[in-house]
């Protein structure tokens, strides 16, 4: 999967997420986990530019999912305290926010024929749904406008726009 259609991955996967954190009363948290998520939504395909790290091997796992999960949790770790968050503590959605970015890149992969190895190192077994090949055009672009439109939609119900 392209650039493009990763983002509308994430902002597919962030769209209920966001809408959930508004109806707590967090929209602050709700727009900063978009941003997060659109920032992160190309993490994983850094393997393109490591050396050693073959492409869709170890960034493309659930392991790394919680390596980044556990990098964010270490910051709301830090930062517990600074503020509160709708009762659960920053360094659990920290996890949350870190594991959530990288998964919605493993969904993205999982649609194209490579697919993803979920549980690497422990299998070697790959995971597809083959809806599209990476780099179909219409694919990308399709997704990249229905993410752009369901977060908007979703996000705009959220805030009593419509
Ligand atoms: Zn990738």
């Amino acid at each position: 999967m392209y650039r493009k259609g990763h983002l509308g991955v994430s902002l597919l996967v962030f769209a209920p997420i966001g809408y959930g954190l508004v109806s707590i009363g967090e929209p602050e948290l709700s727009l900063l986990t978009g941003a997060v998520m659109v920032w992160l939504a190309m993490l994983p395909d850094i393997d393109h530019r490591l050396p050693i790290i073959s492409h869709r091997g170890p960034t493309h796992s659930l392991l790394f999912a919680a390596l980044v999960g556990g990098v964010f949790a270490g910051a709301g770790f830090l930062l517990e305290g600074a503020f509160t968050v709708a009762g659960f503590s920053l360094a659990a959605f920290g996890f949350f926010l870190g594991f959530v970015s990288v998964f919605a890149h493993l969904i993205g992969d999982t649609l194209t024929p490579a697919g993803v190895n979920y549980l690497w190192p422990l299998s070697t077994k790959t995971f597809s749904v083959y809806l599209t090949r990476a780099d179909n055009t219409i694919a990308n672009q399709g997704l990249f406008a229905l993410g752009v439109l369901v977060s908007a939609a979703v996000m705009g119900l959220a805030f009593g726009v419509f």
